[in-house]
């Protein structure tokens, strides 16, 4: 185990790969890469809630799920995740970090 782990994000709803993680316990830092390459930015809990009460939330599988996720994470960056065939999950960069240390191996089922 060295300090730095780079794994596969896996999509909950159909298994595809939606993501590379890259994780460094000291400092401290999440870097999330779609399969084509380019970093993801997390946003805001609350700019992420306030789109969700707007209606323009892309793909939301399960409101009440992600309310609740949302309120859990409150004072959190949210990762929003898109698998090819078009599947959208939200993560919290936490919860996504849990995930890559809990997960042996090297794909993560969000
Ligand atoms: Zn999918």
């Amino acid at each position: 185990m060295g300090w730095t782990v780079r794994k596969q994000l896996l999509c909950p709803a159909c298994g595809d790969v939606m993501a590379e993680a890259i994780h460094r316990r000291f400092p401290a830092m999440l870097t999330v890469l779609a399969t084509a390459g380019y970093e993801v930015m997390p946003r805001r809990s609350g700019a992420v809630e306030r789109d969700l009460l707007e209606g323009t939330l892309a793909g939301v599988p399960d409101e009440q799920t992600l309310r609740d996720m949302l309120l859990r994470y409150h004072a959190d960056l949210i990762y929003e995740l898109m698998c090819p065939r078009g599947h959208v999950t939200y993560r919290a960069a936490p919860a996504v970090v849990d995930a890559l240390r809990d997960t042996p191996g090297t794909w993560v089922t969000l």
